[in-house]
């Protein structure tokens, strides 16, 4: 029936983007009492994160979301790097000291393994002592390729006494280049400490661009240029009469440089391209816009429009429902064509055609159709509804321009440092609630652009049970952000501790 059909196509498609990627990640390893805990506990609170510890470890690694300096990342706070007495450890460079428990350095090194920088921090009122030494080299052989160690050297506030200075030189000797100089209690040094990460951060959000634009669904990857010569893929759709025909003629009357062969209608294998503005738009079906006279008459001409539209659909990027605009709004049948063009992901824009007969104003009427279409789509927001009237060519142009910007928009990227600015933004004004079992706070880490044409993202989460209410904030707020209209905006959650 009518309504399983349309229940059928309101149905989302799984997501399948593949799984990549993570929050950046900041580590922090050192001797106990250097003051690993406050600068956690520093930086933890200006976000506002609770504290949640990993169950079943004897000494708990900590973690927390945190924003600084623009940068949004994961950081851990790890067991103190040696227990017990701060004995002088004169044994082989890179094995433990014997007062350090196994597990907790274990501990430590998978952190180590997780982050992408390390920060080694020392007490800069006690100086560099041989354990500081010792786990310097420990750190150094596990640091990588891609991993940065800083130095950072604490309880720096107030007059730089003697042994502070001393403390500064030995640890520009440890190798990990200039000591950072902050007082983890006090916060000074925080802006050079954060300037210290930037270019790390930097580096690795262009890799997370970079995979993610590799997982981009595309089977060749087009230059810039390429891609804005690449013709928009149009298709016409809607009832019988409401004017499609008539409409694609308007269209190109106004074009001085039509490109295809003239269009010949009734053939259904010829393509028609044409160009816009400068950009090429080429029309991928033409099977609803022949005459109907030409057709089998056994099957009811709104099922037929409902079947053309199909497969229209499914070569298109951008579809252009047409209505009669003197007839009402949407029927049933264009509210079916109308979500099979957002559930197969491609962009929406409807075309009121016959505005001269029309008696109702264009705003009007666009108002009333955006309504329609977010009532019974939640997950589109206001596809662009634009009044003309294919007999003298009034609104042909608007609609062409949405068109063509309907498409930009479809295959838009946003980049990734731009998104996490937004997402902190958005979070702040209204924060995700509690997870709904264990009541710990839920928080969104990191959001990236894994797909387009249509857009998708994925969210990195510390718990997978965000919502759906507040999953739908966020796509809502990416459309209206970004200018996705008339499309499907998905999302998809990645767990990541
Ligand atoms: P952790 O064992 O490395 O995590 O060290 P804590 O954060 O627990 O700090 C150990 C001690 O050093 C505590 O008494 C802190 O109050 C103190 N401390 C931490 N940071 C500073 C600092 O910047 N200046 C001074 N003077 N003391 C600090
Ligand atoms: P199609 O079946 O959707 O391709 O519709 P056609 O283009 O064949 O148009 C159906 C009828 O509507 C024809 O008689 C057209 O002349 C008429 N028509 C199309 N556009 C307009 C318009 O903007 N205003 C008016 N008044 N009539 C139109």
């Amino acid at each position: 029936s009518g309504e399983g059909f349309l229940q059928a196509l309101v149905k989302r498609p799984p997501l399948s983007a593949p799984a990549r990627g993570g929050a950046f990640r900041v580590v922090i390893v050192g001797r106990p009492n250097v003051g690993k805990s406050t600068l956690y506990n520093r930086l933890a609170t200006r976000n506002r994160a609770i504290v949640t510890p990993i169950a079943g470890t004897t000494r708990d690694r900590k973690e927390s979301t945190v924003s600084l300096g623009g940068m949004t990342f994961d950081f851990a706070d790890t067991g103190g790097l040696e227990d017990g007495a701060d004995e002088p450890w004169k044994g082989p460079p890179g094995t433990p000291h014997p007062g350090m428990p196994q597990v907790v350095l274990k501990k430590t090194e998978e952190a180590i393994e997780d982050s992408d920088i390390v920060l080694f921090m020392v007490d800069a009122r006690q100086g560099v002592t041989e354990a500081d030494r010792h786990y310097a080299r420990w750190v150094r052989k596990r640091q990588g390729r891609h991993r940065g160690v800083y130095i950072v050297a604490n309880k720096t506030e107030g007059q730089l006494t003697e042994q502070m200075s001393q403390t500064l030189e030995e640890c520009g000797r440890l190798g990990f280049g200039e000591p950072l100089a902050i007082s983890s209690s006090h916060g000074d040094g925080m802006a050079d400490f954060a300037t210290a990460l930037v270019p790390h951060y930097e580096e690795w959000e262009k890799e997370q661009e970079a995979a993610a634009e590799a997982g981009l669904e595309s089977n060749r990857p087009l230059s810039e240029e390429e891609e804005a010569e690449e013709p928009v893929q149009l298709a016409l759709v809607g009832r019988p009469n409401v004017g499609k025909s008539s409409l694609l003629n308007a269209v190109l009357r106004e074009d001085r440089a039509l490109t295809g062969p003239t269009p010949g209608l009734t053939r259904d294998a010829v393509a028609v391209e044409w160009t816009w503005g400068g950009k090429a738009v080429r029309l991928v079906d033409t099977a609803g816009i022949r005459k109907s006279g030409s057709r089998d008459t056994t099957t009811p001409l709104e099922e037929l429009a409902v079947k053309d539209s199909m497969n229209a659909i499914h070569k298109a990027q951008v579809v252009v429902l047409v209505l009669d605009g003197s007839e009402g709004m949407l029927r049933k049948t264009e509210l079916s064509i109308a979500s099979m063009v957002a559930t197969e992901g491609r962009a929406l824009v409807v075309a009121a055609n016959k505005s001269d007969l029309s008696g109702v104003s264009p705003g009007e009427y666009a108002k009333g159709v955006i309504r329609q279409v977010e009532d019974l789509m939640p997950d589109v927001r206001a596809p662009p509804v634009l009044s003309v009237c294919a007999l003298d060519g009034s609104g042909v142009g608007s609609l062409m321009r949405s068109v063509i910007k309907a498409r930009e928009r479809w295959r838009a990227r946003v980049p990734t440092a731009v998104l996490n600015r937004w997402l902190r933004k958005i979070v702040f004004l209204h924060p995700p609630p509690r997870d709904s079992t264990t009541g710990g706070a839920c928080s969104l880490k990191y959001l990236t652009q894994v797909k387009r044409g249509p857009p998708e993202f994925r969210v990195f989460v510390n718990h997978l049970s965000i919502p759906a209410d507040y999953q739908r904030y966020i796509t809502k707020n990416l459309q209206k952000e970004f200018g996705f209209h008339g499309m499907q905006v998905r999302l998809s959650l990645k767990k990541s501790v």
